[in-house]
């Protein structure tokens, strides 16, 4: 591709950003269609966070994906903002059009297509309170699941769960027995052990959206535990943004041939 003076902009704001595979397959996509468009990763400090995302569009962005941590201010910069987003409370995705901004989720999406034949929970402990959480359990709700929620700061689970519905829990190992999925929606390091991970039976399928080998992935696999990580979730909710910034469909085998190919 040429970068010429009418080559379009899209980007991912987070910080940080270096690990983010959405560039990888983003730019994929754009190749596939033709498009000249880039697509690149934007480590935003945190004193310019607000003010990047409101005007990014008066700078020639066409669209953005937004991640940890600046989900909420992405919410809140935008006029024009989708039921989901608002319902979730946080935003990965702006587009950006004669001088508005439009904000959207397409995380939640993400999550329910990974769980399409992976696991049908009936009820789910999710470990976190943060955008994923968030979007993750708007999802299970929505396919009627009973969601439990553990968090560290516990008031913040406490208080989610009194908006959407779900019900906050101040022991993982007194729950992790009688839910059939544990959805993983920390930003805790790869290595950490958020529960005593001896208490991990075949019996509850794991959702880690970490696209890592975490520790409690290894510990799960070992158990003989249905287990998924965070790529299919990453690679869905991208293939959503995609579609709302060009009304285009793009494939999930293009976005995971990126992938392998970049060397993840
Ligand atoms: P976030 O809004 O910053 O929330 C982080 C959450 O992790 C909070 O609930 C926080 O608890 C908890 N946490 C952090 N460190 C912890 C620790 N050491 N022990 C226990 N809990 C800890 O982040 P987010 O956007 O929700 O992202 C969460 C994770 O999901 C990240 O790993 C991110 O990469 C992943 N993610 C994946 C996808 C995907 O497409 N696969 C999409 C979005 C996010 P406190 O409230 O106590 O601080």
């Amino acid at each position: 591709m040429t970068i010429r003076g009418d080559t379009l902009l899209y980007g991912v704001v987070g910080n940080p950003i270096k690990h983010s595979l959405s560039p990888v397959f983003q730019n994929r996509f754009f190749k596939t269609f033709g498009i000249n468009a880039i697509y690149v990763p934007l480590e935003v400090d945190k004193s310019q966070a607000t003010k990047f995302l409101k005007n990014a569009g008066y700078f020639g962005f066409r669209g953005l994906n937004v991640t940890l941590p600046y989900k909420e201010i992405a919410l809140k910069v935008a006029k024009h903002v989708d039921k989901h987003a608002k319902e979730i409370g946080a935003a990965n995705t702006l587009r950006f059009e004669n001088g508005e901004v439009y904000a959207y989720n397409t995380d939640w999406i993400g999550v329910l297509k990974s769980l399409d034949g992976f696991c049908n929970p009936k009820s789910v402990l999710v470990l976190g309170a943060g955008g994923a959480a968030k979007a993750g359990i708007y999802a299970l709700l929505n396919i009627g699941a009973e969601v439990f929620v553990w968090n560290r700061t516990a008031s913040k689970a406490k208080t989610l769960c009194s908006k959407m519905g779900c019900k906050a829990v101040r022991s993982v190992e007194e729950f992790i027995k009688s839910v059939d999925l544990l959805v993983n929606a920390t930003s805790a390091n790869l290595d950490a052990e958020l529960f005593n991970y001896d208490l991990l039976s075949e019996k509850v399928s794991i959702f880690d959206m970490s696209y890592r080998q975490t520790k409690l992935l290894k510990f799960a696999k070992e158990r003989g535990c249905n287990v998924k990580d965070g790529l299919d979730m990453l690679i869905y909710q991208g293939i959503e943004s995609f579609k709302i910034w060009t009304n285009l469909e793009a494939r999930y085998q293009d976005a995971l041939s990126a992938i392998n190919e970049s060397g993840y």
